[in-house]
């Protein structure tokens, strides 16, 4: 397991922990300027400053993509398909301008048919794959906590994750993987075993912290050290498994989203050295 106490240099922002301080061009400079070595970023925060000039700011600020946020919402209705899709496309072409290692998915959520629901979401995800190989961006499936099944994402382990990445892939020759998110999957009770299954499909890790109480199901997650969850033990599977990249933070919350930027990132870097 790497010993992050003595720099940052595994830390990488998940550019929505920044959202309401600055642009992106903003997040990056003062990301440069606490010497944190890479970003990941979200579509809308790219799109607000111009594809060709996000992509300039942060090459000139040294910085590498720990990720690109995100694709997917495969769910959706038969008259959105298309749409969806050339969407999906747009982003996998973006994610490659940018450099980014993976392209995250948020998958999507269900409606009464869940079975169903997650058929689509193989199935957008199968239609996806050759683009993404081609490309050179692996898709990412980020298995989000089921109090989202309804909403965001009906796939809700990495059991799940792991299966679709299986039947898609089954030889895995690349361009599938998993973004394991410890705000998601801290409570399951097989998070140990799928993690050293998953190996070398884990594409990104990211931290965060489940407070207690939660205001707010979307955003209010905790800085890290300020919940419940063992991030330690989480990050040693991850490790254990092979995973050897960025450390992404990622917190939504209103709570930090109004402190200043420079005085959440100095958090960031200190709880990063200390709890995770
Ligand atoms: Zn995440």
């Amino acid at each position: 397991m790497r010993d992050l106490s003595n720099d940052h240099r595994w830390l990488s922002i998940n550019t929505a922990t920044l959202r309401k301080q600055g642009d992106l061009c903003a997040i990056v400079d003062a990301c440069a300027r606490h010497e944190i070595r890479a970003v990941a970023p979200w579509r809308d925060q790219i799109a607000a400053v111009g594809l060709d000039r996000a992509a300039k700011a942060i090459r000139d600020a040294g910085l590498a993509l720990s990720g690109y946020c995100r694709g997917g919402l495969f769910t959706a209705d038969a008259a959105h398909v298309q749409a969806m899709r050339d969407d999906n496309r747009r982003a996998l072409d973006e994610a490659h301008t940018l450099g980014a290692p993976c392209l995250v998915l948020v998958v999507g959520g269900s409606s009464r048919d869940l079975p169903g629901a997650r058929q689509m979401v193989a199935d957008g995800i199968g239609a996806m794959l050759p683009h993404a190989r081609a490309s050179g961006v692996p898709l990412a499936i980020e298995p989000l906590h089921p109090m989202y099944a309804a909403d965001r994402a009906c796939v809700n382990t990495t059991r799940q994750a792991l299966d679709i990445c299986d039947r898609l892939d089954p030889h895995n020759e690349g361009g599938l993987g998993v973004a394991l998110d410890v705000f998601h999957i801290w409570w399951d009770f097989e998070v140990h075993a799928q993690i050293a299954r998953a190996g070398r499909r884990i594409l990104a890790f990211h931290v965060c912290d489940w407070l207690v109480p939660m205001r707010d199901m979307l955003n209010d997650r905790g800085m890290m050290g300020d919940g419940v969850i063992d991030i330690p033990r989480l990050r040693e599977s991850v490790e254990a498994a092979g995973f050897d990249g960025f450390i992404e933070v990622e917190i939504f919350s209103e709570r930090w989203w109004s402190a200043p930027i420079d005085d959440v990132l100095t958090t960031c870097i200190a709880r990063y050295r200390s709890v995770v």
